[in-house]
């Protein structure tokens, strides 16, 4: 059997190796037109400022190193210029001598990734983008030759994952960064209120943040935007997204999914029943919605690059839907999301119901305990979990991870109470934040606590409802949200007359008291909505909406 692989990098690589372990007798060719295989691309921005200082700890194996172990004949510099599926063979381009042959194949593997999509603007060739290690080697040159200047500045385009962590990592290095972004805030896959804290951050790290901002063109010197203004730019970097790199498969006549990646069934086979593609370059499944969608991540291309191998060597197995779980960090802020955020459940039409909560990262008494703020997504008839995003300074992936196993696992938002996670301490709290977002959950599911959103409460006001703060004095006059009647929740069963009629909304700090205050109200038949999450919410999505119209 001969196996021709072409790309390789996360997806190829892993096919390859797999395929080596599952079929000593395969012969395995792998082509990548760049220098380098197996290399970390998500260790790239890290190694523009040097917090990745050695560039070998990015190139994970070599050619030679893959035919030592896994003898697989990898030839880099080698492009694949064309795909000839009626002859079952491969046009290969030696780049180094520019000599052009022909490879046969029984069975084709592609995993050519995804390129940065480059906005089409004038003067965008001066910007660098990221997606090799040759990429990385220029940034970090042009970066590296400003660090005498404190006057230099960096624009990047686009406030996506590597837009946001090649800003963290070009201010490590001392230089002024822009953020430019036009949809109203950083890491559209987050909901405002969620990624926020993130926003707040950054800034305070001194990152420049545009948002809703649109660059027209990039000159000599600046970035030039839509509004007229020209940002100081002595380097310029795009991240404004990636495209499939499926041009070859485009030509060979391969089917192409409705996103614009290629099409591939359950068991990554595209239209060609010889050929199998992994990676960025494909689209997925989404698990929630059924609907096909881009999601470029390394632990899919990995997942799905070792899945082909199995098909090809015949072990019966199919891939499962994707959730896109992700994280990132900034200047020791994290951000993580799985499954579906608010924005992404509306525009599927798909019915859910809201949690927030902000737990503390371990029990409050040791010292170190963060604030982990969590927002969690279920079905409102059934509870089903549909999504979560996390967000702080500490605990924020142990929670996204659970959620996610969670949601593999077909559990409800009511399970989530009922998980016996590790506790200590030093680790978390004999409550966690998971099981505190299902007490949460449950009561909402079950009745018990009608919820009111954030982005709700002015219309609710508008409509006659009185917002009552249950917090303290102290606490009330820090900060209040508009309108808003301050009775402590300890004083509360006392001042009952004081309420006006008509519906309450009551709130607290993060939705705990509320949630007190709540009960203590319907037992005396008043029509009462806790406002979910708290001021800590409510106050981080107004500051979204403020920040994106600045
Ligand atoms: P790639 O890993 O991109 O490999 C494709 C290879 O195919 C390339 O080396 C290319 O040169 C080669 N190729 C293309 N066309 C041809 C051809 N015609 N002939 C020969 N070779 C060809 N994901 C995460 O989950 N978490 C992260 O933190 C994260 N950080 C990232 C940071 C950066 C800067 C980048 C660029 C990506 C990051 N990713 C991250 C995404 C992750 O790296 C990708 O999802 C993953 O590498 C995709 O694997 P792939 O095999 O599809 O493509």
């Amino acid at each position: 059997m001969k196996v021709v692989i072409i790309g390789g990098v996360a997806g190829g690589m892993s096919a390859a190796t797999r395929l080596r372990r599952l079929r000593e007798d395969a012969q395995i060719v792998v082509f990548e037109m760049g220098e380098y295989v197996s290399y970390a691309n998500c260790g790239l921005p890290y190694f523009v400022s040097d917090v990745i200082s050695n560039r070998d700890a990015l190139l994970l194996q070599t050619p030679e190193s893959l035919h030592k172990r896994f003898r697989l004949d990898v030839r880099v510099r080698s492009r694949v210029a064309q795909i000839l599926t009626s002859e079952k063979q491969v046009r290969v381009e030696n780049l180094a001598t520019g000599e052009s042959y022909l490879e046969s194949y029984d069975y084709l593997v592609i995993s050519t990734g995804a390129r940065p999509t480059q906005a089409n603007i004038p003067g965008i060739e001066r910007a660098v983008s990221l997606r090799t290690v040759n990429d990385a080697d220029r940034a970090k040159e042009q970066a590296q030759s400003l660090l005498g200047d404190p006057s230099a500045q960096a624009v990047i385009l686009g406030a996506g994952f590597i837009g946001v962590e090649l800003a963290e990592n070009l201010r490590h290095l001392g230089l002024k960064t822009v953020l430019v972004q036009r949809g109203p805030s950083i890491l559209s896959q987050f909901d405002s209120e969620m990624i926020e804290p993130l926003q707040a951050h950054l800034v305070a790290n001194g990152i420049d943040l545009e948002l809703g901002a649109t660059a027209v063109e990039v000159t000599e010197t600046s970035v030039r935007l839509a509004d007229g203004r020209e940002l100081r730019a002595d380097i310029v970097a795009s991240a404004i997204g990636v495209t499939p790199d499926n041009a070859l498969a485009r030509e060979a006549g391969l089917r192409i999914g409705q996103t614009g990646g290629l099409w591939v069934d359950e068991q990554q086979r595209t239209s060609d029943p010889s050929i199998f593609a992994a990676g960025d370059a494909v689209e997925k499944a989404g698990a929630l919605t059924g609907e096909e969608s881009l999601i470029p991540l390394a632990n899919l291309a990995n997942r799905h690059g070792r899945l082909v191998a199995d098909v090809i060597a015949g072990v019966a197995t199919k891939a499962r839907p994707a959730l896109g779980t992700v994280i990132i960090g900034a200047f020791g802020w994290a951000a993580g999301i799985t499954g579906l955020s608010e924005r992404a459940a509306k525009r599927s039409g798909i019915a859910h119901q809201v949690i927030h909560v902000h737990p503390g990262s371990h029990a409050g008494y040791y010292p170190g305990a963060q604030r982990v703020s969590l927002k969690v997504l279920f079905a409102p008839e059934t509870g089903k979990l549909l999504g979560a995003q996390a967000t702080g300074l500490d605990g924020v992936d142990k929670r996204i991870d659970v959620i996610a196993t969670a949601i593999a696992g077909g559990l409800t938002v009511d399970d989530l109470m009922d998980l016996e996670l590790a506790y200590s301490p030093q680790y978390g709290s004999a409550k966690d934040a998971i099981n505190m977002a299902g007490y949460v959950g449950n009561n909402v599911l079950s009745g018990r606590t009608p919820t009111l959103q954030w982005h709700q409460l002015l219309e609710a006001q508008a409509a006659g409802a009185t917002l009552v703060d249950v917090r303290t004095d102290a606490e009330h006059s820090a900060g209040a949200i508009p309108g808003s009647l301050l009775i402590p929740v300890d004083e509360l069963r006392d001042r009952l007359t004081e309420l006006p009629d008509g519906p309450l909304v009551v709130h607290c700090a993060v939705g705990q008291r509320g949630h007190v205050a709540t009960q203590i109200l319907r037992a005396h038949g008043r029509d009462v909505r806790n406002l979910d999450g708290g001021y800590t919410t409510w106050k981080a999505g107004v500051d979204s909406v403020a920040r994106a119209s600045r």
